[in-house]
């Protein structure tokens, strides 16, 4: 490949992601002979915020330390756009590792936005609701220098909520003097957050279900789909299924999984998590573990949870024909190769789960303007962004000769190398 693995970033970002998209990165780099100017900057984030602080517990006296971040990757195209994520285990390289995939993501949609993501490094299972509240307003106030309605503007990810952006918003507008919408997506509707924005990410991911399993053949009616994750993106993809007739056969999240042969009633389960936050104890079905739900047999698999769950030590016994990624990096590179060459057809993430950010930008744009549009509206426009960017990259894997992960990249790297050429270097 000819690349140093270790410049451009990996000593400042060093983590499995951040390995995982740069090697991504660098194959199609070779393969559409970017020039070697923009390859080298686009390795690396334009901007990444580093911020400890501090957050009060429920119990008075006790005070933590607690690590965030913010990453910009690509400012060049507009304002920055991209998820906050609290988990355990966020670190400085696999934010940065989801910013430059949320640039590439931005691009193939067709969205002015370079990418950006953000980070807490906290378990969101364990803290209180006071407590989140606490941690979310410092956080925003550390970073707020750097975000904006024209800088960057967060949305929720793994571990926040419509709740949590609704704080940011509070957050940054109180500082700045006035009310601020614009300054977060997936915010509830009441405070300028778009209607059909929660179930953006599932539903778009969805919508391209028939088109891939057109492709490969499959009949949607009746196809048994197994979906890794049952948070925001997991449920309503579940949902979006289950209303195109498929029969969602497990679900699972960190508790455990569950397994129905005739189909798990995916209200029930909604239901069963809004109230106990987990799957534990549903008894809609067997109880199975994540590992298992890897391998069983079904047409449609779904990982909507963490990164780098599908890997060479599980790919060969996938038992899906098609693989729709709703989570950020769940396949890893060794991965990809192992199920390209069973056959097994993989819509990734930077085009499948891209609706998010897609109903992110109509909320913005709606912001904006101070105007808002019918649900009906904003699924049809969603609908349509999807279906043509699933086409063209179809297109390019077609002309190409390449899967479609790489076809999505060449369209989205080629984009962003085009505005940075034509902006040129300043000064
Ligand atoms: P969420 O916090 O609502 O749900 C995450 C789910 O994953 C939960 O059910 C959790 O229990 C489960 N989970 C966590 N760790 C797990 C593990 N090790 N094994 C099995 N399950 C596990 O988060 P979300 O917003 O649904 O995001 C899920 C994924 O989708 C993330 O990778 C995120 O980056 C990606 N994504 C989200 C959006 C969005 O709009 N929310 C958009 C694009 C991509």
């Amino acid at each position: 490949m000819g690349h140093d693995i270790l410049s451009g970033g990996l000593r400042e970002m060093e983590s499995p992601l951040y390995r995982e998209a740069l090697t991504q990165f660098n194959r199609v780099v070779d393969m559409i002979h970017l020039d070697d100017n923009i390859a080298e900057r686009l390795r690396v984030p334009q901007r990444a915020i580093v911020v400890t602080f501090p957050f009060r517990h429920d119990d008075y006296s006790d005070v933590e330390s607690v690590w965030g971040y913010r990453v910009q990757h690509v400012l060049s195209m507009g304002p920055t756009k991209g998820g906050i994520r609290y988990a355990a285990d966020v670190n400085l390289g696999e934010v940065a590792a989801l910013a430059m995939l949320m640039t590439w993501k931005c691009a193939i949609v067709g969205l002015p936005f370079g990418g950006a993501k953000g980070g807490v490094r906290i378990d969101p299972t364990k803290i209180s609701w006071p407590e989140k509240q606490r941690i979310t307003r410092r956080y925003t106030s550390e970073i707020i220098d750097f975000i904006g309605p024209n800088k960057d503007v967060p949305a929720p990810d793994m571990g926040t909520d419509e709740q949590t952006m609704a704080w940011v918003m509070d957050t940054y507008s109180q500082q700045v003097g006035h009310s601020e919408p614009a300054v977060v997506t997936g915010k509830p509707p009441a405070l300028g957050g778009s209607v059909a924005r929660r179930e953006a990410t599932g539903r778009g991911l969805v919508s391209l279900l028939p088109l891939a399993a057109a492709e490969i053949e499959i009949a949607v009616d009746g196809a048994r789909v197994v979906i890794h994750g049952f948070g925001n993106v997991g449920q309503y993809a579940a949902l979006a299924a289950s209303e195109l007739g498929c029969r969602v056969i497990a679900v699972s999240d960190v508790s455990g999984g569950v397994f129905n042969e005739r189909g798990i009633d995916v209200p029930a389960a909604m239901a069963w998590v809004a109230e106990h936050r987990s799957l534990q104890g549903f008894d809609g079905g067997d109880r199975i573990s994540n590992d298992e739900l890897f391998g069983l047999d079904c047409e449609v698999l779904i990982p909507a949870a963490v990164g780098g769950v599908i890997t060479a030590d599980n790919a060969d016994r996938v038992g899906a024909r098609l693989i729709l990624e709703g989570a950020n990096g769940p396949t890893t590179a060794a991965a990809d190769e192992i199920l390209r060459d069973r056959g097994i057809m993989l819509v990734p993430d930077v085009l499948g789960n891209a609706g998010g950010v897609t109903v992110s930008y109509f909320e913005w744009v709606q912001d904006l303007q101070n105007y808002f549009w019918s649900e009906s509206e904003i699924v049809g426009r969603l609908r349509e962004i999807m279906s043509r960017a699933f086409g063209q990259v179809l297109e390019v894997a077609r002309s190409e000769g390449v899967d479609l992960r790489t076809a999505a990249l060449i369209k989205g790297i080629r984009r962003v190398a085009e505005a940075k050429l034509v902006r040129g270097v300043y000064p």
